[in-house]
């Protein structure tokens, strides 16, 4: 994708899961657990417990629930099973130790947001509630990255609604006392990361990551469309001329 203007800003914003930490394991194996858990409690094979795992993930998302529990009640409603609530708490527990045990940065992190830094650039984090109030922000401290941020704005925690709504973006742009042509806003997800920071005036551009990226996601048909697509961070140095 080419850019046909020059891109002037004073700020970056990044997404998180997918664009900052490489979760692609984490999801997996935080499924994988909780299809075991669940397999030793019921009489389904795992197999099956992880495409019932894998459908209400996709349909939970899709309507902007991130709560585990809600999600665990649901698998068991479908594998019509009775889970009590100590169980349900269990699972979402169980859940989110596996998640961290497999995540990571992604290896340009680093390099990119300290050379940003340098540049003068300010920065920070606008990402989805993990569906408990805390447990997003917590997580991202644990990762040992928020001291890099100016502001971490947790879209469902610190706001009413979550992305692809702009309230968390008018919220960021509040905090850093810009104007959105002033911010540029960095995901994964076109469907996600895209209309939210458009509405507000901001520049968006898309990372693909683990060199598959939902493709079919950027077509012609997209509205609002992102102004760049990257393979790296990089790139994205170059972009901004912080070089
Ligand atoms: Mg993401």
């Amino acid at each position: 994708m080419v850019l046909n203007e020059k891109i002037n800003v004073r700020a970056v914003l990044f997404d998180y899961d997918d664009t900052i930490m490489d979760v692609s394991e984490a999801r997996n194996y935080a499924r994988q657990v909780i299809a075991y858990e669940l397999s030793s409690i019921t009489n389904f094979d795992q197999d099956h417990i992880l495409g019932v795992i894998k459908d209400v993930e996709i349909r939970m998302e899709s309507v902007g629930q991130f709560d585990r529990r809600i999600w665990f009640k649901e698998v068991a409603k479908a594998l019509n099973v009775e889970l009590s609530i100590d169980e349900i708490n269990k699972l979402v527990r169980v859940y989110w130790d596996s998640w961290r045990l497999r995540s990571r940065l992604f290896p340009d992190v680093m390099p990119t947001l300290s050379e940003l830094r340098r540049c003068g650039f300010r920065l920070g984090i606008v990402t989805n509630t993990d569906g408990e109030p805390g447990l997003k922000r917590g997580r991202i401290r644990r990762d040992g990255i928020d001291e890099f941020f100016d502001l971490i704005v947790v879209a469902g925690d610190d706001t009413k609604y979550v992305k692809p709504h702009p309230e968390p973006f008018i919220r960021a742009l509040h905090i850093l006392g810009m104007p959105g042509n002033e911010v540029i806003y960095i995901g994964d997800r076109v469907s996600t990361d895209v209309p939210g920071p458009k509405a507000v005036g901001m520049y968006v551009g898309i990372i693909k990551r683990y060199n598959s990226l939902n493709t079919g996601d950027i077509n012609d048909n997209i509205n609002p469309k992102p102004d760049f697509i990257i393979n790296s961070l990089f790139e994205l140095l170059r972009i901004l001329e912080c070089l």
